[in-house]
């Protein structure tokens, strides 16, 4: 019987491959570390009774292509999709709503300004145009550099066409915006400090830049790709992200993928420079036609491969692929409702909630995280998934996801993240009383996940949610390393899949699809 190919990991982009390549009748093994799939997409309960989305608590969306390939609403996914998206908060108690209706958010900005709502509905026509340009490009493979085969060509071309079919002036913004930062994009159509804080927030989420960092313009773009509303993807599912990646889960096993959690990987067996097979944790050794990383770049590089296996040029580019994150994670078991400033109806909950109400603010967020300290006024962005899914929790009770942005994997001199959890969960505490008053008396248990915890406990080297920083110098050609991009790696056999490949992180199934359609070719 032929060996199986191997899948490192059950994140939702293995799961993704698994099931492509179970289709194709390769009858893949999937083999997860933690007790339960999904990576950084599971709902865990964090209290008895409660259970909150432990780390991503909105679904990018979702490639529609793998939603359907997999048909995960006939393997029980129920999506929800909140409106308002997205409701910011502001200083003066007079909170901001983006509605999936861009007439109707363009008319609550004319509270603020009524210049942004004028402008409103033209900036959401011209993300939605770029957008769709970009996700054609992130649908496909990157192009190989040194040698582009014929249809690699064919597909550069293709490129060229559609992008003299954006137009002079859509082909010269996109040009233009990619290297600039959000800041500076976001204030050539907007003055007001709220609206333009809620938009520049898609160019800085889960990354280690601020909005005045160059090329924070081109995550926004990209985001766009996924989701051109500036107000960014708040779908969920009913029993949260977990309850999708289970599905992924039962949809590649009916394809005819096995997976067994709990079972960690230590190490890629390679001889004769081509890959033979995988070290389990527990020291048994299971053969393998070809292993698909699902971990991140450097933890498969410099932890599961042997270095004597890789030439030391490339390890030196691992080693310089940057992935030091600065998010964190709070998750809090509430005894009711908490009321922020200015919400009047609670169905405006129902998205996500935003707290970064200025360029300034979220830059002075991150200026914090440069110098390896904890921001005392962090940049929020949050959700109640109780207000979706009441089954979360007791009846009348809640719980709330809280994703923190800056708090750096590397601390300065004297701080660790060891001790220093409760340091982030006051500062914390102390910038949601502002927006929430009296919030701190609803909490009744709660959960701190440092950078620290995400490498520890999830797997994510430095702590980077994204499996290392969507930067320019990392993006497209160059994600992971410039030459490796087409998911293939300088070990035969040995394959990547995750958020560290092209099109890069959020809960979309892009890398996961595209690397299954490459190794499938190579495996032909
Ligand atoms: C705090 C946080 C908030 C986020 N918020 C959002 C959000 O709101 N919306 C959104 O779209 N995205 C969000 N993201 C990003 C998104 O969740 C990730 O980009 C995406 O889930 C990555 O998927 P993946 O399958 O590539 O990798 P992962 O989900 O990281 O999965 C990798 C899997 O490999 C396993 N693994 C690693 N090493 C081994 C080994 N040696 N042996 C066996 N198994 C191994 C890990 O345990 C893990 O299960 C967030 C991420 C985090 C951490």
């Amino acid at each position: 019987m032929r060996t199986p190919p191997v899948v490192i990991g059950a994140g939702h982009n293995g799961l993704t491959a698994a099931f492509y390549l179970a289709k194709a009748g390769l009858k893949p093994l999937v083999l997860e570390r933690r007790p339960v799939v999904g990576g950084a997409a599971t709902t865990e309960e964090i209290a008895p009774g409660y259970s909150c989305p432990t780390l991503a608590h909105a679904i990018g969306p979702l490639r529609p292509s793998v939603v359907r390939d997999m048909q995960l609403e006939r393997h029980g996914v129920t999506f929800v999709r909140p409106d308002p998206r997205l409701v910011a908060i502001a200083p003066d108690g007079r909170p901001l709503a983006f509605s999936i209706d861009h007439a109707r958010t363009a008319e609550a900005i004319r509270a603020v300004s009524s210049k942004d709502a004028n402008r409103y509905q033209d900036f959401c026509a011209t993300m939605t145009r770029l957008g769709t340009f970009l996700s054609g490009l992130m649908e496909s493979t990157p192009p190989s550099l040194d040698a582009p085969g014929r249809g690699e060509l064919w597909e550069l071309l293709k490129v060229g066409r559609r992008f003299r079919a954006l137009g002079k002036v859509d082909g010269f913004r996109l040009l233009r915006w990619g290297p600039m930062a959000a800041a500076d994009l976001v204030a050539e159509w907007f003055e007001a400090d709220l609206v333009q804080g809620a938009i520049a927030a898609r160019g800085i989420f889960g990354t280690a830049q601020g909005p005045w960092s160059a090329g924070t313009a081109a995550v926004l773009l990209l985001n766009a790709a996924i989701d051109p509303a500036p107000g960014g993807s708040s779908i969920t599912v009913i029993g949260g992200p977990g309850a999708l990646t289970r599905a992924m889960a039962s949809a590649a096993e009916a394809a005819g993928a096995e997976i067994r959690t709990g079972v960690g990987v230590s190490r890629v067996l390679v001889r004769d420079s081509h890959i033979s097979g995988v070290a389990l944790d527990n020291g048994t050794e299971i053969q393998a036609s070809a292993i698909i990383s699902n971990a991140d770049p450097r933890r498969t590089f410099l932890d599961l491969v042997d270095p004597v296996d890789l030439d030391p040029s490339f390890t030196t580019k691992v080693r310089n692929y940057r992935c030091p994150g600065t998010v964190a994670k709070i998750n809090l078991a509430l005894g009711g409702l908490p009321v922020f400033r200015g919400v009047v109806n609670p169905a405006d909950l129902h998205g996500r909630i935003h707290i970064g109400p200025s360029i300034d603010y979220l830059e002075r967020a991150f200026d914090a995280s440069k110098y390896g300290s904890i921001s005392s006024e962090p940049y929020l962005d949050m959700a109640l998934p109780t207000l979706n899914d009441p089954s979360l929790a007791p009846p009348g009770k809640h719980v709330l996801s809280i994703h923190v942005q800056f708090a750096p994997y590397r601390l300065a001199a004297g701080q660790r993240w060891e001790t220093a959890g409760e340091t982030l969960y006051s500062s914390v505490m102390r910038t949601l009383d502002r927006h929430a008053p009296g919030i701190e008396a609803l909490v009744e248990h709660r959960q701190v996940i440092t950078p620290l915890d995400l490498e520890h406990t999830y797997g994510l080297t430095g702590g980077h949610i994204f499996h290392g920083e969507p930067s320019l110098d990392q993006l497209f050609t160059m994600r992971p390393i410039l030459g490796w991009s087409q998911y293939r790696t300088p070990i035969a056999g040995l394959f990547l899949c995750g958020a560290g490949t092209h099109p890069g992180g959020g809960i979309t199934g892009g890398p996961g699809q595209n690397a299954a359609r490459e190794i499938l070719q190579q495996l032909k």
